[in-house]
């Protein structure tokens, strides 16, 4: 028998290495053997499993998601003076690399619901100096993207999927990141396909883009020495790709062990009367048709549990809402040895970085108040059904305080 939880990581990284050990450290050797430690079999080996697995023409291994965003805005020529829309709630990344590049970002507000982009929003913002659109399929769940390449397509502008969070989810049966212009994906140790370090990956169906964005990747080079564009060093580490395609082959197991713990969660949650499904308006048809979870709590329960809106929602994040108690919850399950996170704490309009953007606080609600009560729990594909037990149980005994 296992010993009864007492404690509750936010994340073990350790507990996904120890059953693939023994081939992680043979593909390690194997590598470090060769010789060949930049770019190479390792590389294109991996690029055409993830191009695979995403239904995608090209996939290019870079350096970091941050990497991944940055060197489609360089392949697409955003920069000074240029703008690019994209939401306020999200990771710093999506709008720090369009900034970095001298254009501006222009923040959107979210759907209250999903937590993604709130389409309806976008079209009022975009202007002649608008280079981009860029949804973040947001805690792994597909953003609408209809309305968005639906406006992409009217004023000519390309659509670029942050899909850092959601590798696997879908929208319309599509894996995301293959279905606009460009997806950005990232394989931080947090992320659902979770590398040994930095590394991302960007992806498109078109030949010239793809193209641009290997040159880009080698500072510029078309051949030896010849660079044509203003590149940098982005590339993607061999053995990095060496250990990621080992790990790529069980990424529909750990999705599945990250749906089963988020089905567990809500079970459990609505079950007791604690958490239930909020009430606010949609985004789209698809979140306002929702898989609503038979709840005996209803409108006024203390925590609001994620929509699953989408045809698959990957669960990077399972992101519960505690209006008003937010903060105390999170202690609570610190004081019960459960660790939990906040993402994110404060929007990106309102972050000192974006200070020359001059926004306000109010400007953006939904973010806002998503800011000020969302909180995330442990839901890697290693831990127990023991241990989301033990936290839902935590939550239901806080609330029944
Ligand atoms: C993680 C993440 C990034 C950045 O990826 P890194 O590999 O950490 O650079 C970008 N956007 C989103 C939405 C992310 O979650």
């Amino acid at each position: 028998m296992s010993s009864p939880v007492t404690r509750v990581a936010l994340l073990d990284p350790k507990r996904a290495f120890a059953p693939l050990a023994d081939e992680l450290k043979q593909a390690c050797a194997r590598v470090l053997e060769s010789g060949r430690y930049i770019m190479g079999p390792e590389v294109e080996g991996f690029e055409q499993a993830c191009a695979s697995y995403l239904g995608v023409k090209h996939a290019i291994g870079v350096s970091s998601g941050t990497d991944a965003l940055l060197v489609a805005l360089m392949a697409l020529g955003v920069g000074h003076g240029d703008e690019a829309i994209l939401p306020t709630y999200t990771f710093f990344a999506t709008a720090g690399s369009v900034a970095r590049l001298g254009a501006k970002p222009v923040f959107v507000d979210s759907c209250p619901r999903c937590f993604n982009i709130d389409p309806q929003a976008i079209e009022a913002l975009i202007s002649k100096k608008t280079k981009a659109l860029i949804p973040v399929h947001l805690f792994g769940q597909a953003a609408e993207l209809a309305p968005i390449m639906a406006l992409g397509k009217r004023h000519g502008l390309p659509v670029i999927e942050d899909a850092c969070q959601a590798i696997g989810a879908e929208w319309h049966e599509r894996r995301v990141g293959g279905i606009t212009e460009l997806g950005c994906f990232s394989f931080f140790p947090s992320k659902n396909l979770g590398g040994f370090g930095d590394a991302g990956l960007v992806t498109t169906q078109d030949d010239k883009l793809a193209t641009t964005l290997r040159h880009l990747r080698s500072h510029g080079e078309v051949t030896r020495y010849d660079h044509q564009l203003l590149g940098a060093n982005f590339r993607i580490d061999a053995l990095q790709c060496a250990l990621l395609s080992i790990k790529l082959k069980h990424l529909d197991a750990y999705t599945a062990a990250r749906q089963k713990h988020a089905a567990l969660y809500t079970k459990l949650l609505s079950e007791a009367g604690v958490g239930a499904h909020g009430s606010a308006g949609a985004c789209c048809p698809a979140c306002a048709s929702s898989d609503t979870a038979k709840s005996k709590a209803g409108k006024g329960a203390p925590v609001v549990l994620p929509f699953a809106a989408q045809s698959r929602h990957v669960f990077n994040q399972y992101v519960i809402r505690a209006p008003g108690r937010r903060d105390g919850l999170r202690d609570f399950l610190k004081d019960k040895g459960v660790d939990t996170a906040v993402y994110y704490p404060v929007p990106l309009h309102l972050q000192k970085a974006f200070a020359y953007l001059g926004h306000k606080p109010g400007e953006f609600k939904v973010a806002e108040a998503a800011a000020a009560d969302s909180l995330a729990l442990p839901v890697w594909a290693e831990m127990t059904s023991d241990e989301v037990t033990y936290v839902a149980e935590r939550i239901i005994e806080f609330c029944r305080r």
